[in-house]
């Protein structure tokens, strides 16, 4: 896999890859350190050998027990060496993850009778900026601190740190965009140290580095003291990290003061307490309880597989360098029709690094043809339908992102107190990206990946100037005059993310303010983390069809089968909401729905909670969330009018940078929009099935194969009557007004689209379309619209005739595209 360059090259790693990772069919995976997948024939030795040798657990004189202990201390050298560590120098401490090695020194140097003061470079990862919680101070270094450090100007000048160690953290290769720290750092440091105590330990992250790379503790210039890694990022499997402790720094666990099984010779409780530690080597001491032993001889198939596929490791440097070039050359031409370049990459190019190179690490951000930027959460969504798996966010890089980006500490406070969160939707935050998207190049990395990743990226976010970028609604004017359509159809869905029930044709059916009877009035919640289940996670949800049916007074839910549509199993909830009743068989519930903490009621019923976590394969729960709620019992809509619906002068452009306010969302307005129960933003979801038509005949003119109108899950369709005035397709996102029957309805804004609408609402199936189409023609400010939210007007319209306003299917409806009457 050496040679770079030619068809029969790329030929052979594309077998590899169909011999080795089947699991990448079909999929792109440049998320970090693309080694870290499992190849099969390293699962087959490993397989092999744990079916065919009793191995123990290690610490007893069972023979079993003694083959784990001496293939323990085998594989802990061949590690070594592995990274080039001679053991007379080295030990090495098998942890969980690099995580993990990082808490274990951090331990020992609080437990040094003066404690330590803590410097760490700015691109560290989370897991070494977290080692500041427990120095005396702490100081995050860029590259020009570390300069003024080796050039003489201590860091920690404080009288009162001058008896205490200090530890310097930093990364041999950043995971967030592959800059590299000079190894050379902690040689220097800790020559300067050494002249004046008290000593100064040096702590390198090599988890990205290791990853691709040869780390060679043999060097010269290698000197760091601990060094963590994780093994999971170099073989894909186990997941095991490991800690290497440089002998000479072995002193500085003398203070650890817990001991757990496994690490003494001798204990003796009762009236007297005390305890011999093992002092031969230091993993003893630091190795607690059993050891991971299984996954310890998974490293020997790991090891011996590695160097059979690839080589060695300078032969994976060599080609992921070679495809991180490629990618970054690929993003970097990609331009608008306007010339504007896509791609803001942060780190430097593979090729300008430098005399230490870059790793193999792209990151980047991406502009519309305005200047705007694309958010993340638009990208993301993206990504997952087309299988391009990479990350996206902050990375656990906080000082990294912060410098990339240029976020300041005040920004940060501020995007925090807006609801920003690390691991959370991730998004464009007053204009600037608050993370960024990291393509990173592996072992089984592939010159067609890159170049499928750089399609992807071409096809949905290249915006050609020629193109017209309005959405395609504004070509004919929206219609001012009341226009006449019919209601369609009306579906509920009692279940929020389960399948709909469609209100017979003939039956009245009552609007209330939280939305159409019935409709999302109850959720499943995953017993663990206390959340709504959604569809976009689990599809099958789509397979449990609700069936309401007054005459009994229950909601009967029917489990359908994939395939036939045949009923497998099928369960009944009273439809009574009776207090009294509810108190025996449910009890309030803390859980999440879209993020917002809500209380509701959740069955007790074994037989009712079963029914749904068999059917799911999910451990989960049925909550009712009832109308007429306050406080934790109430939610608001959130759906408000779009930019892109507004005035025709502010709609210039999708994204158009500085960004255009939106309407404001004050809790006044909020409240205007009224209760909605279980729904993600808005009592009711409107969809107009000339838009369904449109957009699917746009669909067939791509080759792709057309959705059905079920797949919006829409509450209400409407449709025009043949031979009338029609209204056009998409334009039910700019009507302002409708009236079905004699209610009236106020729209709310367009329905923003997720590749939810991509399961297939029969079948539980995901396909690409329609959001890959919505994504090309429906798309403004980089978000996807489809159909609009609206709610009901109570009063607008006093009914004498029922005190209980209803709609029905097949009743006129009247638009109104200028003010609401
Ligand atoms: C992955 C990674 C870590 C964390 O490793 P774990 O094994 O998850 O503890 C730390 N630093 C860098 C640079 C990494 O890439």
């Amino acid at each position: 896999m050496a040679s770079r360059s030619g068809p029969a090259y790329n030929a052979a790693v594309d077998e590899f890859r169909e011999r080795e990772y089947p699991m990448l069919k079909d999929s792109v995976y440049l998320d970090h350190a693309g080694s870290a997948l499992c190849a099969k024939s390293l699962m087959d030795a490993f397989a092999a050998e744990m079916t065919s040798v009793l191995y123990g657990n290690p610490h007893s004189a069972s023979s079993p027990s003694q083959l784990s202990t001496a293939r323990i201390d085998d594989i802990r050298i061949r590690l070594l060496s592995f990274f080039k560590a001679d053991p007379a120098d080295y030990d090495l401490v098998f942890v969980a993850n690099a995580t993990a090695g990082v808490k274990l020194v951090v331990e020992a140097m609080k437990s040094l009778p003066r404690g330590y003061v803590y410097a760490y470079h700015e691109s560290c990862h989370t897991s070494l900026v977290g080692a500041r919680e427990d120095a005396h101070s702490s100081i995050c270094l860029d590259d020009g601190g570390v300069q003024s450090w080796l050039d003489g100007q201590d860091p920690f000048n404080s009288a009162s740190q001058a008896t205490s160690a200090a530890l310097f953290s930093f990364s041999a290769q950043s995971h967030m965009d592959g800059r590299r720290c000079p190894l050379s750092w902690a040689k220097h440091l800790t020559g300067k140290a050494l002249k004046d105590s008290p000593r100064l330990y040096t702590l390198l992250d090599a988890a990205s580095f290791c990853a691709t790379s040869q780390l060679d503790l043999a060097s010269p210039d290698f000197a760091a003291d601990f060094t963590v890694l994780s093994l999971y990022k170099i073989f894909g499997f186990p997941d095991l990290g490991a800690l290497i402790v440089r002998r000479s720094a072995e002193p500085v666990f003398d203070h650890r003061r817990y001991f757990g099984g496994g690490t003494v010779d001798v204990v003796v409780c009762g009236k007297e307490q005390w305890h011999v530690r093992k002092t031969q080597f230091l993993h003893e001491r630091l190795e607690d309880g059993t050891l991971p032993f299984h996954n310890i001889m998974a490293v020997d198939a790991a090891l011996k597989a590695h160097l059979r596929l690839f080589g060695s490791m300078d032969r994976i440097s060599a080609h992921t360098a070679y495809l991180a070039h490629q990618l970054c050359n690929g993003l970097r031409s990609l331009r608008h029709g306007n010339g504007r370049p896509l791609c803001v990459m942060y780190g430097d190019a593979p090729g300008d690094a430098g005399p230490l190179g870059a790793g193999p690490v792209v990151s980047f951000n991406i502009a519309n043809s305005a200047g705007g930027w694309v958010s993340l959460a638009e990208f993301e969504k993206l990504a997952i339908l087309k299988k391009m798996h990479v990350r996206t966010g902050g990375l656990c890089s906080p000082g990294g992102i912060a410098s990339a980006l240029g976020l300041e500490p005040w920004e940060m406070r501020r995007n925090l107190s807006a609801g920003f969160r690390c691991g959370t939707d991730s998004d464009i935050m007053a204009g600037k990206p608050t993370g960024v998207i990291r393509a990173s190049l592996g072992a089984m990395s592939t010159e067609s990946d890159v170049h499928r990743f750089v399609d992807f990226v071409r096809e949905f976010f290249v915006e050609d100037a020629l193109a017209e970028p309005r959405p395609k609604t504004l070509e004919s004017a929206p219609v001012k005059r009341p226009s006449s359509l019919r209601v369609k159809a009306m579906t509920v869905f009692p279940i929020k993310s389960c399948g709909g029930f469609r209100v017979p044709q003939g039956t009245r059916w009552e609007v209330r303010p939280e939305g159409l009877a019935w409709d999302r009035e109850w959720c499943l919640v995953h017993r663990g983390s206390g959340q709504a289940l959604s569809q976009k996670r689990y599809p099958k949800m789509a397979l449990l069809r609700p069936v309401l049916d007054f005459e009994r007074g229950t909601l009967r839910v029917e489990y359908q089968a994939q395939s036939q549509g045949s009923v497998l199993d099928y369960v009944e909830i009273p439809l009574v909401a009776n207090r009294v009743f509810l108190d025996d068989t449910t009890r309030q519930m803390s859980s999440r729905v879209c993020g917002e903490d809500i209380s509701a009621q959740t069955y007790m019923s074994s037989g009712i909670n079963d029914f749904f976590t068999d059917a799911l394969g999910v451990p989960c729960v049925l909550a009712r969330f009832p109308p007429g709620g306050r406080g934790l019992n109430s939610r608001t809509s959130k759906a408000r009018m779009q930019k892109h619906q507004q005035e025709d002068n502010l709609r210039r452009l999708p994204g158009s940078f500085p960004d255009i306010p939106s309407p404001p969302e004050s809790d006044s307005e909020q409240q205007q929009h009224g209760k909605i129960l279980l729904s993600n933003e808005s009592p009711i979801l409107l969809v107009y099935s000339s838009s369904v038509d449109a957009l699917n005949e746009e669909i067939e003119s791509r080759g792709g194969e057309a959705v059905p109108e079920s797949t919006f899950r829409a509450n209400i369709v409407v449709e025009s009557l043949v031979g009338e005035p029609r209204q056009p397709a998409y334009s039910e996102e700019s009507w302002s007004g409708l009236r079905i029957g004699n209610q009236d309805f106020t729209f709310l804004g367009a329905c923003r689209r997720c590749h939810m609408v991509c399961v297939d609402q029969a079948t539980a199936e995901t396909r690409q379309e329609p959001y890959t189409t919505l994504a090309k023609t429906r798309r403004f400010d980089g978000k996807v619209y489809f159909g609009s939210h609206m709610r009901h007007e109570p009063g607008a319209r006093p009914d004498a005739s029922s005190s209980q306003p209803t709609i029905q299917v097949g009743e006129p409806v009247t638009v109104y595209g200028g003010e609401f009457m």
